[in-house]
């Protein structure tokens, strides 16, 4: 598993908004980097936090109100990713409510845009029950609902380990050509493989909810499809269908044994968290959600929209100002406020 290596640490800290990593195809971009922030005492994510606010508000009374430039962009995806880390390290303390059923696993805005047949969603109700709870059950078992359920950043670093370093020996052996071939193919991937494939789980959840399990095949082509219509598939030319196909094939497996096999996630999460931890993991993945569309549309909007809180108002105002996110509340909150 710890084949890649001597990573860099350039790359899991997601220095810079740009990764070409061949060294891990971008797979630990950035994700490592953003637990580890999560776990650091309060203060340094505090700090993070109020100088990156000082910034901006600094260039916008520059510009006068005008729109800020792309350096600006980088920085308003960054507040989202510390708002993130933020939520994920207070919910370890038990300090935040977890998230409950209140919506349905509902596709969400554009999520059926390629789809347009329908299944019942929840039908995991009669789910087997765990035999044994064997993840480590984090502070958060202080809460007394449910014992066995993982802390919120535990879940995210368990999907993330999974879904990347878990199989990315196994996808650089299975990938085809040369020496040089492969790398080439490797730098490809770094080039927003990674939170495009999350993004195609994201699509699946947002489609199917529990039941992705029981329509594998169809789910497994969705999230294909996601990868090569991306934004930015235009420069990925070596990604082909063979390639993605064998990403996808070693994601679900590690997708699904995460949530069915080693511990009881599946049984213990309800889609809505599932969908959390897959959109802050593209996230904390893509190099740079300010130039990836699907990034902002699928995971940057609904974790801002949520009412969970994971984005502040202050970064949704940001959004607001910056890309037009995360929509019509946080408008009508800024035209109330003006
Ligand atoms: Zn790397
Ligand atoms: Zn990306």
């Amino acid at each position: 598993m710890v084949s890649t290596g001597k990573h860099p640490a350039s790359c899991e800290k997601a220095k810079g908004h740009v990764c070409r990593c061949g060294n891990c195809g971008g797979s630990q971009h950035g994700w490592k980097g953003w637990v580890e922030f999560a776990r650091e005492p309060e203060q340094v994510r505090v700090e993070r936090r109020s100088s990156i606010l000082g910034k901006l508000t600094e260039w916008w009374s520059a510009k006068r109100g005008t729109r800020l430039g792309s350096r600006a962009g980088e920085v308003v995806m960054d507040l989202v990713r510390i708002d993130c880390a933020v939520w994920l390290a207070r919910e370890k303390d038990g300090s935040v409510e977890l998230p409950r059923q209140r919506r349905g696993p509902e596709a969400a805005p554009g999520a059926s845009s390629d789809d347009s047949q329908s299944m019942t969603e929840e039908s995991t109700s009669g789910a087997p029950a765990p035999e044994v709870a064997s993840v480590d059950a984090g502070p958060s078992a202080a809460h007394g609902e449910q014992p066995d359920r993982p802390a919120a950043l535990a879940q995210v670093n368990a999907f993330a380990s999974a879904m990347t370093e878990g199989i990315w020996q196994d996808v650089v052996e299975d990938l085809p050509g040369s020496p040089a071939e492969v790398r080439e193919i490797r730098l490809e991937l770094a080039d927003h493989g990674w939170c495009d494939l999350f993004i195609g789980f994201v699509r699946v959840l947002e489609k199917f909810g529990k039941a992705f399990d029981e329509i594998p095949d169809r789910a497994k082509k969705i999230i294909v499809k996601t990868i090569h219509r991306s934004s930015r598939s235009g420069k990925r030319p070596l990604l082909t269908k063979y390639v993605v196909g064998i990403i996808v094939d070693k994601a679900w497996a590690a997708f699904k044994a995460a949530t069915v096999a080693h511990s009881p996630l599946l049984a213990v999460l309800t889609s809505e968290e599932l969908l959390r931890n897959i959109r802050m993991l593209a996230v904390f993945t893509c190099p740079a959600p300010e130039k990836h569309e699907e990034v902002r549309e699928h995971a940057v909007e609904p974790l801002a929209d949520d009412v969970q809180g994971y984005v502040s108002d202050q970064a949704k105002e940001w959004l607001t100002k910056q890309f037009g996110l995360p929509g019509r509340e946080v408008r009508v909150a800024r035209e109330t406020s003006a």
